[in-house]
């Protein structure tokens, strides 16, 4: 399956489609993932991306493109793949579909209160990149990932005034795509107010597929 999960920063689309990407047995491919791992590297690309992140703002369309483009074309995401957090903007939903064809947009629906209490609680594994709430989802032993023992932190972009950005970002540049998804009948709505298993039975109910046992 060729899924895009959409939606606001804060909304789940990391936590779940590390679900999902499990249960289908397919990759998943996370553009903020990817510029993370470049920055952390200190490589061209994150040393060329790492303000525009930190600012939360959109890096260029152009770049973003093309590396989604690269590693769409390894062999592990032919028969099917989960975008997160890829496209964002209207270029981009034009550019990836001159070289894919999709199967769904998951769109995920929830408030901005939700998302800002979400965001300023989150906490990110360094090593293996889990993500935990320091309420809502808190790791056993606080600072350590429960799955593989390494040490957690708070992503630069979360502090408040870069989440404000990316909301504002997000409203501008990414929401048109709902209406773009839906003239191609591809959209389905999944509300992720509540808890990542409840969103994860409605995702399954909306794409029709039963986990692997
Ligand atoms: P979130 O959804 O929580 O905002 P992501 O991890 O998806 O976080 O993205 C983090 C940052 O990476 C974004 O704020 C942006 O700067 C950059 N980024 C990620 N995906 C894209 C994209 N498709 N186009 C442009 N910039 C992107």
């Amino acid at each position: 399956m060729k899924l895009i999960f959409l939606g606001p920063p804060g909304a789940g689309k990391g936590t779940l489609a590390g679900l999902v990407s499990r249960e289908l047995g397919v990759p998943q491919v996370s553009t903020g993932d990817i510029f993370r791992d470049a920055i952390k590297r200190g490589t061209e690309l994150g040393k060329k991306v790492q303000e525009i992140v930190g600012r939360g703002d959109l890096v260029p369309d152009q770049l973003t493109v093309s590396l989604v483009k690269e590693r769409l074309a390894q062999p592990d995401a032919a028969a099917g793949y989960i975008l997160d957090g890829f496209p964002r903007t209207i270029p981009q939903a034009s550019s990836l579909e001159q070289f894919q064809s999709l199967d769904a947009v998951v769109n995920f629906t929830i408030s901005d209160e939700v998302v800002v209490t979400r965001l300023t609680g989150r906490e990110i594994c360094k090593s293996c990149g889990a993500i935990y709430h320091v309420t809502n989802m808190p790791a056993a032993v606080k600072g350590v990932c429960d799955t593989c023992g390494g040490p957690l932190y708070t992503r630069p972009d979360d502090s408040i005034d870069s989440i404000r950005n990316r909301l504002e970002v997000y409203k501008r540049q990414t929401e048109p795509l709902i209406d773009f998804y839906a003239a191609r009948k591809l959209l389905k709505n999944i509300d992720s107010s509540k808890s990542p298993e409840d969103t994860l039975v409605q995702i399954r109910t909306g794409l029709a597929y039963s986990p692997r046992s």
